[in-house]
């Protein structure tokens, strides 16, 4: 990622609430959290003023050897929290084998760590690479053949590279899960479990995320013994730099049209991602703006190439790009500086993916702004969303002289079912009012039908 305008956190010590009740204590810098001079020298220079609140909590436990569980809301400094006590721990080039490995669910994850890295250990000189799929493995390779002290990989990568025994694992020490409940779900859990075997025995293991459900939470018990726990916010906190709203919309081109006519006002929706839940609604999407709105769109999704994904992200950082439709690969981590709006397009099933979602706006005590979308098929997410958040979205009134446009029957159908298994979800005994059907490809007929 590009550079970014660093904002000041508020000290542990200038929070309101119950810390003010508390007698006075000399606040907390990075001075005082005993980090090295290479450190501090680097983090003046990143325009870091005192240590964020996850931070003043998670970096002396991982300097004292310590497993940590690591939970603060995102965009509040999760990355510094285990990358200066890693540095301080690994002090200097040693070797030619990585000590620490720090694991990311997607490269555009991997890459911004590494920046991050690369900020903070510059005044070092430990050697850090990053690896990642899409592209092809050489020149990955030679950088792990000169040595390395940190390596920051997707679990795939990792895994291909060391199986065709380019990567010898055995000195590592210090294992970082970032996004950690996203690497113990389903998906890459086989992968991590296969990793974890790979791994020395004796390792110093990192969790972080702003969401960890209490079945994640049991999941790490396989791995982890007595872990010291770095919880700022319940799981799934919404940063309050961010307002939530919600707009009740019958289908899909009535949400067309009132994105559209949102995105009309380029001054204050003026850096804005728009989510979609998969790839295809993304295009979808994008196509229908371009012929409807000003400025420069572009989508990111699993299925663009490497250098794709990377140059959108760079341009949307620096403020050529101003609407970005993605889908949720750029739902966690991303930290793109001042994202004035997340518009949510489509709701996400999983409502731990809302909390990442709205989480690429409202960053480092900036505002933002989160939108969302919502057919009657997807007001069972929202409530799914509210009861993880333990907050309401408020529901925003549509223009004064707003018509809809009416849902097409197949569409309705469609919607019927949804809610049918939805209920069937919540009522075992419910036996559905309908036979599964294949989903139709209604998304892309409602938005070439819509006409602003
Ligand atoms: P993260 O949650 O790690 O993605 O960080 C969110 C943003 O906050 C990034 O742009 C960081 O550069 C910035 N940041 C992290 N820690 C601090 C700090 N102590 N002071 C100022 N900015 C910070």
């Amino acid at each position: 990622m590009l550079k970014k305008q660093r904002t000041h956190f508020p000290r542990e010590s200038e929070r309101v609430s119950e810390q003010s009740q508390k007698p006075t204590m000399a606040p907390i810098s990075f001075q005082t959290l005993q980090l090295n001079k290479q450190l501090l020298k680097a983090l003046q220079e990143a325009g870091y003023i005192a240590p964020t609140p996850i931070q003043q909590k998670a970096i002396p436990l991982i300097l004292k050897g310590h497993d940590v569980l690591g939970v603060a809301q995102t965009g509040t400094g999760k990355t510094a929290a285990y990358l200066l006590p890693l540095l301080m721990q690994l002090k200097y080039p040693k070797g030619t084998y990585p000590r620490a490995l720090i694991l990311a669910t997607s490269k555009e994850l991997v890459i911004q760590i590494a920046h991050s890295l690369a900020d903070m250990a510059k005044y070092t000189n430990l050697r850090h690479v990053c690896l990642y799929g899409g592209i092809g493995p050489t020149q990955q390779i030679e950088a792990v053949n000169q040595g390395i002290d940190l390596l920051v990989s997707t679990p795939g990568r990792l895994l291909d590279l060391y199986h065709r025994c380019i990567l010898n694992l055995r000195s590592i020490r210090h294992l970082v899960l970032d996004e950690a409940d996203k690497l113990l779900d389903m998906n890459f859990w086989p992968q991590l479990r296969d990793i974890l075997a790979i791994l020395p025995g004796k390792r110093q293991h990192l969790l972080f995320s702003a969401t960890m459900a209490p079945k994640v939470m049991k999941l790490t018990e396989e791995f982890l013994e007595w872990p010291e726990k770095a919880i700022i916010t319940p799981q799934a906190t919404p940063v309050t730099t961010v307002s939530q709203q919600c707009y009740q919309v019958p289908n899909v081109a009535t949400k067309a049209r009132l994105l559209a006519w949102l995105l009309t006002d380029t001054k204050i929706f003026c850096k804005v991602i728009v989510f979609t839940c998969t790839r295809k609604t993304a295009e979808d999407v994008a196509h229908f703006l371009r012929r409807q709105v000003a400025g420069e769109i572009r989508v990111i999704h699993a299925n663009k190439g490497q250098n794709t994904r990377i140059s959108t992200l760079n341009a949307f950082q620096e403020g050529t790009v101003r609407i970005l439709v993605a889908t949720d690969v750029a739902a966690r981590g991303i930290d793109v500086s001042q994202v004035s709006h997340v518009i949510n397009f489509e709701v996400p099933t999983l409502p731990e993916e809302y909390v990442h979602r709205i989480g690429r706006t409202g960053r480092a005590t900036h505002t933002g702004k989160a939108i969302t979308l919502a057919n009657p098929a997807e007001a069972y997410y929202i409530r799914k969303i509210e009861e993880l958040m333990r907050r309401k979205i408020m529901v925003a009134p549509l223009p004064p002289t707003w018509v809809d446009t009416a849902t097409s029957f197949e569409e309705q159908q469609a919607m019927a079912r949804t809610m049918d298994m939805q209920r069937q979800k919540e009522d075992p005994n419910y036996l559905g009012a309908f036979h599964q059907k294949k989903r139709k490809n209604i998304v892309k007929k409602s938005l070439t039908r819509s006409k602003r």
